[in-house]
């Protein structure tokens, strides 16, 4: 079992409920970091009371110095403060909670550092899967799944013999807009797109659940931590979203996890690993629920699932593309620049268009890869925001 921790991301809301788990079983936490929330970044920093911490944001990390001078916690900056976040010496694992494909460096730096890793940011997978696994293997770290529906494919598969996975059955909400056509979708609004049936998460997560790319996104994910193919991994709609994820055997055997949506369950079980320990998290009650249902997913309204299947079956940087055309297109549709069902249009036009893939990259083609992607398609779209 782990007993120390460094938080990246720990201002959002795996974050916070990573702090939960470690102040309910004692776990030090070393390092803590935030994007520019350093309101809540001190108050968990005087409660932690971390070696360092590190804000992304120049101008709050200044800030923040003055705020924590009466302590002796150390105060970083940029992308290399979160790099040194990410390999802070006493940590034995760190917690990935960053958002995006920003968590792809740190997350690469933290295994390099002989750290394991408790993975939330499914976007280091997707876009670095390839480097990431092998660097897992090369420095003989443990990479912990936190994603809800990975976890609960990692718990069915304790006391399974190796080779007897025949395949997984991710299980999918279905989000906001379950049972809607795409003509339906044309005057979605961000407010309306927010609105999860069952989670509580952060903005981007949610809207890549109102459009089905997380579970596009889960699909590589998957890939990658279970050594699977696109035609091994089905997708379930499961509107209760109480049944995690299953997996089903050469023997035609099923094995489901389940428990109420609390993202503490599996965030415990990363850290925890192996043991069972008691949960924050409230009991399930399957009278209480009464039933559950299950439908098969439309693949013609959430057109960016059959699109994170072609990414992952061509491989090589194709799921990057479209890893960050979907980044883009989130964050453009977040401030209102472009139409909801623009989002899965502009991540098939990114897969489709992309002319350069090959089969050996690298780290830097990875990165050069998500950037020229980004830049082009606000390009196209004229988002007056940074192009880097
Ligand atoms: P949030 O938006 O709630 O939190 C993101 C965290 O990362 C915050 O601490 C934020 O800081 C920080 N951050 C944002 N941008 C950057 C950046 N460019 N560099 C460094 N830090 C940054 O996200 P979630 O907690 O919802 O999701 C985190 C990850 O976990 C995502 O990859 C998501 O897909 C995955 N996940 C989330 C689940 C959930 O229930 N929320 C479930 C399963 C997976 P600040 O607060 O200052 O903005
Ligand atoms: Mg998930």
């Amino acid at each position: 079992m782990t007993s120390k921790i460094s938080v990246l991301g720990s201002t959002g809301s795996i974050g916070t409920q990573t702090l939960d788990v470690a102040r309910m079983h004692g776990i030090k936490v070393t390092a803590l970091t935030a994007n520019h929330n350093i309101k809540l970044l001190e108050q968990q920093a005087r409660e932690f009371n971390p070696e360092m911490v590190c804000v992304l944001d120049t101008g709050a990390a200044a800030q923040l110095k003055i705020a924590l001078s009466d302590t002796d916690i150390d105060v970083f900056c940029g992308e290399e403060g979160i790099i040194n976040a990410a390999q802070e010496k006493t940590s034995d694992t760190v917690v990935n909670a960053i958002v995006g494909v920003a968590g792809l460096l740190p997350t690469v730096a933290a295994v390099k550092a002989g750290k394991n890793i408790a993975l939330a940011n499914k976007e280091t997978l997707v876009s670095g899967g390839s480097i990431v696994m092998k660097e897992v293997k090369e420095h003989n770290v443990k990479l912990y799944p936190v994603d809800s529906e990975h976890s609960a494919i990692f718990q069915c598969l304790q006391g399974c013999p190796e080779n007897s996975l025949k395949k997984i059955i991710l299980t999918a909400s279905g989000g906001s807009f379950f049972g809607k056509k795409r003509k339906d979708l044309e005057n979605i609004s961000v407010k309306q797109a927010l609105k999860h049936p069952n989670w509580s998460m952060g903005a981007k997560i949610t809207i890549d659940s109102s459009t089905m790319m997380n579970k596009g996104l889960e699909i590589i994910e998957a890939s990658w931590l279970f050594d699977c193919k696109d035609e091994d991994i089905d997708v379930l709609i499961h509107r209760e979203s109480i049944i995690h994820s299953m997996i089903q055997l050469k023997d035609n055997a099923v094995i489901a996890q389940l428990g109420v949506p609390d993202m503490r369950i599996p965030i415990q079980y990363a850290l925890t690993y192996p043991e069972r320990l008691p949960s924050p998290s409230a009991e399930l009650d399957l009278s209480e629920l009464g039933g559950m249902t299950f439908f098969k997913p439309d693949y013609e309204t959430f057109a960016c699932l059959g699109i994170c299947r072609e990414a992952l079956r061509k491989g090589g940087l194709l799921p990057t593309v479209a890893n960050a055309a979907n980044e883009v297109a989130v964050d453009m549709f977040l401030k209102e620049q472009i139409r909801f069902l623009d989002i899965s249009d502009i991540v098939g036009n990114a897969v489709s268009e992309y002319g350069n893939n090959k089969d050996d990259i690298s780290l830097d083609d990875i990165m050069n890869t998500d950037r020229e992607t980004r830049i082009s398609i606000k390009e196209k779209f004229g988002s007056g925001d940074d192009l880097s």
